[in-house]
C-alpha cells in the first residue's frame, strides 16, 4: 500500500496546476498550492501516509460531516424537520432554494444546511465551539488540534453570502439563535486546522463505529452519514464523484477530501489546495479515483 500511495502521488501532483486554491477567503488564497498529502487508515489500525500528511490545513466543509454526526447524536430526529437529505444541484453557497423551498435547505452539506445544523447544535450549548473542537480531538486522538484564527477572521470579513443565508433562514422561521452568532460559530467550525492523518483517523468511526468518549463516534449513524456523503458530499459534483470514484466522501474548499471505503475497511484523506470550478480539489479527486480503482469499493 505504501508504495502504491507514493505512485499515486507522483502521478496526480502535476494535476494541481490545472486549478487554483480558493480565492474568496483571503487566508486560503495564500496557501502553498504545491502541498499534497494522502493519509490512509485501516480498520485494523494500520496507517499509510505520503507527502505533507502531518501539515494542518483548513478543513472547511469537511467540518460539516462531523457537525452533522454530532447533531444526529445530540438532536436526533427533529433535525430532519429543518433540513432535507436531497442533493441540491446548486453551488454550495447558493441561497436560491431557501427562497423557493420555504427556508428548508436541501441537505446538511451545503452551507445553508450546515448553518441550520450549527443553530441546532448551539441551542442551549453556549460553548459549542470549544465542544466541537474537543470532540474532534477525541475522534482524532490528538490534543493539538486547534482553530486557525487567521482563517476564522478572514471568513468573518468575507462571509456575507453565509450571513445572507442565515438571515433568510431566520426570516423563514428556521433559525432559533442569533444569525450573526450562528454564522460566527459556523466560520469557526470551518476554520478548524487538521492534517490529512488526523482527518483520516477521525473518520474511522464511519467504518468502525465505537463506543468511545466522542459523541459522534457512538455508532448508530454511520450508515446514514455515508449515504449523505455519497449523495451530497461533493457539492454539485456529487453524482460525478460517485461515478468516477465511488466512495462516500466530503470535500472542503481548503482542498481536502475525506473518503471512506467500508467494503475494504479504510478511511482516507487526500489534500491538494488547487480546486476545480465546483470547489473540489483536482489532484485529491484524482488520487482517490486511482486508489478506488486499485482497491475496489
Ligand atoms: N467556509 C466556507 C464557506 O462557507 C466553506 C465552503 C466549503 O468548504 O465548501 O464558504
Amino acid at each position: 500500500m505504501q508504495s502504491f500511495l507514493e505512485k499515486i502521488a507522483a502521478e496526480v501532483r502535476p494535476r494541481a496546476a490545472e486549478g487554483t486554491p480558493a480565492q474568496y477567503i483571503p487566508a486560503l488564497a495564500r496557501v502553498d498550492p504545491t502541498k499534497f498529502a494522502i493519509a490512509l487508515m485501516t480498520a485494523e489500525g494500520e496507517e499509510f501516509v505520503t507527502g505533507d500528511a502531518d501539515t494542518p490545513f483548513s478543513v472547511q466543509s469537511i467540518s460539516k460531516l462531523f457537525t452533522l454526526a454530532l447533531a444526529m447524536e445530540w438532536v436526533g430526529a427533529p433535525l430532519w424537520e429543518r433540513v432535507k437529505r436531497e442533493p441540491s444541484g446548486m453551488r454550495f453557497n447558493s441561497i436560491i432554494q431557501l427562497e423557493t423551498e420555504n427556508g428548508v435547505p436541501r441537505n446538511p452539506f451545503i452551507n445553508a444546511g450546515a448553518i441550520v445544523v450549527t443553530d441546532a447544535l448551539m441551542h442551549n450549548r453556549p460553548t459549542i465551539e470549544v465542544g466541537f473542537r474537543n470532540q474532534m480531538r477525541l475522534l482524532a486522538r490528538d490534543e493539538t488540534i486547534c482553530y486557525d484564527e487567521e482563517v476564522h477572521r478572514s471568513e468573518m470579513l468575507t462571509g456575507d453570502m453565509n450571513r445572507a443565508a442565515a438571515f433568510l433562514l431566520k426570516a423563514k422561521g428556521n433559525l432559533t439563535e442569533d444569525a450573526i452568532l450562528v454564522t460566527n460559530a459556523y466560520f469557526h467550525f470551518c476554520s478548524l486546522a487538521m492534517s490529512a492523518r488526523q482527518l483520516a483517523r477521525a473518520a474511522l468511526f464511519l467504518i468502525k463505529p465505537q463506543h468511545g468518549d466522542a459523541a459522534c463516534a457512538r455508532g448508530l449513524h454511520a450508515q446514514r452519514l455515508r449515504a449523505i456523503m455519497r449523495t451530497c458530499g461533493l457539492y454539485d459534483q456529487s453524482g460525478e464523484f460517485a461515478y468516477h470514484v465511488g466512495m462516500p466522501a466530503k470535500s472542503g474548499v481548503g482542498g481536502g477530501i475525506l473518503a471512506v471505503n467500508p467494503t475494504m475497511g479504510y478511511a482516507v484523506c487526500a489534500w491538494s489546495p488547487p480546486l476545480d470550478r465546483y470547489g473540489n480539489s483536482i489532484a485529491a479527486t484524482e488520487a482517490l479515483a486511482l486508489l478506488a480503482a486499485k482497491t475496489g469499493v
